[in-house]
C-alpha cells in the first residue's frame, strides 16, 4: 500500500514542474472542397492555428479555427499564444487553474484558448491512457448520426455536393440566403431523408422566421438553428411559444455563462468548442443544458479532425451533432472520427482521439 501511495505522489511531482512542457504552435491554412455559402459571406479557404503540447514522451494536439464572425484572426490567435507561459501549463490536469491563467491574459479569445485546452486534454488522455469520452463516463456507442451540411450552388455543383452527401442520413441546410427555398424544394424532389435547417440569423422579423418555420414543417426539417439576431432573445422568445419546430441558439450561445438566460427562448442549444473556449467548458455547458431540459447539439467550425475529434468525445451526450468540419477540407492533416452509415464512430484511442496522417 505504502509503495503505491508513494508512486503516486511522484506522480505527481512530475506532473508538478520536473518535466518540462512544451509549446509549439504555427498557422495551417485549410482549404475547403466547395466554396462555403453563408448569409453574410462566401469563401474557399479558411485560417486555422495547429498547437502541440509536448510533455516527455508524449504530444498533445490542439487547434483554433477562426470563423470571420467570432472576430479572431491567426494574427489574434499567435499572439495571444506567444503570450502563454507553458511552465503555467506544467501541471495539464489543472484545467481549471489553466483557464483562470488563459482568462487572466485576456478575455475573449476563445478560439486560442480552445487550442490550448484541446491540446491539453488530448495530452492528459494520454497520459492517463484512455479515451475523453471514457474519462467523461459515455458510451461512444450513444453518439447520434451527424448532419452534412449543402450550401446554395449552380445546378451542376449542387448535383454533385447531393451525391456527395448520400452516406449521410440528415442534411444541413443553411437558409437566410436569397433561393433558399428552391434550394430546399430542390433536395426534397432528390431525397425525402431528414434535413435540419441553419438560419444564421438571416432572418430579419419575427413573422418572417415563424412563416418559413411552418413552411420548413411541412417538409420533415428536425429543427432550426439561429432564426434571426443573436441579440434579439425577446424575438426568440415570440418565436419558440409558437414554432411547431425547436429553435437551437448556435450565434446566441458562447460559453457557459450564457446558457440559462437564453433557457426560455429557445429549445436548445449549439455547443462549439471555438465557442466555449474548449472542452472544459463546452462539457459544462452540456451538462447545464441537460438540467435546463434544454436539446443538446455538438457542433464544429471548418476544421482539421484535430478540434472535430476533440468536439465529438461530446457526441453521446448530444441530441443532435452537426460534426462535418473535417469532411469540408482537402488538406486534413490528421485521422480522427469516422462517419459510418452516416454514425458519429469515435477512435477508442487515448486524448482526443487523433493519429498524425
Ligand atoms: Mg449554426
Amino acid at each position: 500500500m505504502k509503495k503505491i501511495i508513494l508512486s503516486i505522489i511522484a506522480g505527481c511531482a512530475t506532473f508538478a514542474g520536473a518535466s518540462e512542457i512544451e509549446l509549439k504552435f504555427y498557422p495551417y491554412e485549410l482549404k475547403l472542397n466547395h466554396a462555403f455559402n453563408l448569409a453574410t459571406m462566401s469563401r474557399t479557404v479558411t485560417p486555422g492555428v495547429q498547437v502541440e503540447l509536448r510533455l516527455d514522451s508524449l504530444t498533445g494536439y490542439g487547434e483554433a479555427s477562426m470563423p470571420p464572425y467570432l472576430g479572431e484572426s491567426v494574427e489574434s490567435v499567435m499572439s495571444f499564444l506567444e503570450r502563454v507561459d507553458p511552465a503555467r501549463l506544467s501541471d495539464p490536469f489543472q484545467f481549471e487553474a489553466i483557464h483562470q491563467y488563459l482568462d487572466s491574459l485576456a478575455p475573449g479569445n476563445r478560439a486560442a484558448k480552445a487550442a490550448v485546452d484541446i491540446a491539453l486534454h488530448d495530452l492528459t488522455g494520454k497520459m492517463m491512457g484512455r479515451p475523453w469520452y471514457q474519462i467523461y463516463g459515455l458510451d461512444p456507442a450513444l453518439a447520434p448520426c451527424t448532419s452534412y451540411t449543402i450550401s446554395n450552388d449552380s445546378p451542376e455543383v449542387l448535383a454533385r455536393k447531393m451525391a456527395e452527401a448520400e452516406p449521410y442520413r440528415i442534411w444541413k441546410v443553411k437558409m437566410g440566403v436569397p433561393g433558399d427555398r428552391e434550394l430546399i424544394e430542390t433536395i426534397r424532389r432528390h431525397t425525402s431523408r431528414p434535413l435540419c435547417v441553419d438560419a444564421n440569423q438571416g432572418w430579419k422579423t419575427r413573422e418572417e422566421a415563424l412563416e418559413n418555420i411552418l413552411w420548413l414543417a411541412e417538409r420533415n426539417v428536425m429543427f432550426v438553428e439561429q432564426p434571426m439576431a443573436k441579440t434579439d432573445l425577446e424575438g426568440h422568445r415570440w418565436l419558440k411559444e409558437r414554432s411547431p419546430l425547436p429553435i437551437i441558439a448556435d450565434e446566441a450561445v458562447q460559453t457557459s455563462a450564457d446558457v440559462q438566460a437564453l433557457a426560455d427562448a429557445y429549445d436548445g442549444i449549439n455547443i462549439k468548442l471555438m465557442k466555449s473556449g474548449g472542452l472544459h467548458d463546452a462539457y459544462k455547458m452540456a451538462i447545464m443544458a441537460r438540467l435546463l431540459g434544454l436539446k443538446v447539439m455538438v457542433g464544429c467550425m471548418t476544421e482539421t479532425s484535430c478540434a472535430v475529434t476533440a468536439a465529438a468525445q461530446l457526441a453521446p451526450l448530444a441530441d443532435w451533432v452537426d460534426l462535418d468540419g473535417n469532411l469540408l477540407i482537402a488538406n486534413d492533416p490528421f485521422d480522427g472520427l469516422r462517419i459510418v452509415d452516416g454514425k458519429v464512430i469515435l477512435p477508442p484511442l487515448p486524448g482526443i482521439g487523433i493519429t498524425v496522417k
